[in-house]
This record gives C-alpha cells, structure tokens and sequence, in this order.
C-alpha cells in the first residue's frame, strides 16, 4: 500500500503516519522528520535546509527530491509505505510518480486531512517547535495554499478526504474506514 497524506502545517500528519504505518505494516517516511535529523546531526543537507524550514520555506526541490528517492530505494519501502510531507508540490508529484514508475509501481490512495485554519493555528502554537511562531506558521499556511493544495486537484482521481479534528484515535478510525471504502 502506496499513501500519500496531505493536509495543511499541524494537521496531524505525522502523528497519524505513525499511526497508520503500524496499521497497515509499512514504513512511514516523513521528509520534515528527515529533514529535521539531518539538521540536528548538522549534515551539509540538515544545514542547507534547515534555513528554509526557519522560515517556514519550502526546501528546494534539488535537495529534497534526492533524499525522498533515496529513502524510497530503501527495501523495506519497495512493498509500500505512508509518506508524509512529500510531495508538497505538483513539480515534486511529478517526481515522484517517476520514481514509482523506475519501480513499476504506482501510488494508492492520498488521504486529505481537513482541518479549519483556527483549528490547526492552535495546535501549532502549542506545540512550539522552532518553527512554530506565529509570523512563520502564518508563511508556511502561506506555502500550502499555493504550492500544495494544487495537489488536490492533480490527485483528484485518488482523493481520500479526511475530517482530521478529533483525537488521535478518532483520526486513526477514520483514515483507516475511508482507506477500506476506497479499495
Ligand atoms: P508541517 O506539516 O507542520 O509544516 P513538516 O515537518 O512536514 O511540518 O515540515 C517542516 C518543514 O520542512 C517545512 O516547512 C519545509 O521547510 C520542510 N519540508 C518538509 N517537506 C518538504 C518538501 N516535500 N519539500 C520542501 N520542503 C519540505
């Protein structure tokens, strides 16, 4: 099983990624997570996009296309896995949908994860990560509208919508009640 999440910052992406890997028994490969072990082992990569991800930045493409094929060469992450955080724009599912094709594969379902502005802000400012200000949460909603809602519509043909406000667990039965409807 091949998922893509989508959802705006704070959505709840990447705890339910976790979740849903332990479900469905696949990797969970997010590229902020990646990105922010990289950083804090302060690899030329995690340098270079940490600067970005300060200011609530995309990374660029270059950089972070490399290290998502990468990963997915990985083996355990040939039968499947849950990725979160990439792609983030439709120049980046492009790529993807290359790499997939290099292995024969295709993508299954993107989960959207809804969630209202108001709602996600909150969560954002309590969760206060380094880049969890208000002025750069405010630019990486910013982002999402522009470079990654697109994808709603590039992945019309696979869109799985999900009401992302609840507990984690609530979330969870509903992603995994939508990805069995979906089969
Ligand atoms: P959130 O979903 O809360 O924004 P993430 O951990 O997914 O948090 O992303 C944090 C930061 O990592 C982003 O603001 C961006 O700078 C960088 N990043 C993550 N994924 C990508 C990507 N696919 N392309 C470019 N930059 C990315």
């Amino acid at each position: 099983m091949r998922i893509v999440l989508v959802g705006p910052p704070g959505a709840g992406k990447g705890t339910q990624s976790i979740v849903l890997s332990d479900r469905l028994g696949v990797p969970h490969i997010s590229t902020g997570e990646l990105f922010r072990a990289h950083a804090e082992r302060a690899t030329d990569l995690g340098l270079a996009a940490k600067e970005y991800m300060d200011r609530g930045d995309l990374v660029p493409d270059e950089v972070t296309n490399e290290m998502v094929h990468r990963r997915l060469e990985e083996p355990d992450a040939r039968a499947g896995f849950v990725l979160d955080g990439f792609p983030r724009t439709v120049a980046q599912a492009d790529v993807l949908k290359s790499y997939l094709a290099e292995q024969g594969a295709e993508l299954g379902a993107v989960l959207e994860f809804q969630v209202p502005e108001e709602v996600v802000l909150e969560r954002l400012l309590a969760r206060g990560r380094d880049d969890d200000t208000a002025e750069v949460i405010h630019n990486r909603f910013e982002v999402y509208r522009s470079e990654t809602a697109p994808l709603l519509d590039y992945y019309a043909d696979r869109l799985v919508p999900v009401d992302a406000v609840g507990t984690v667990d609530e979330v969870a039965a509903r992603a995994l009640k939508a990805l069995q409807a979906d089969e």
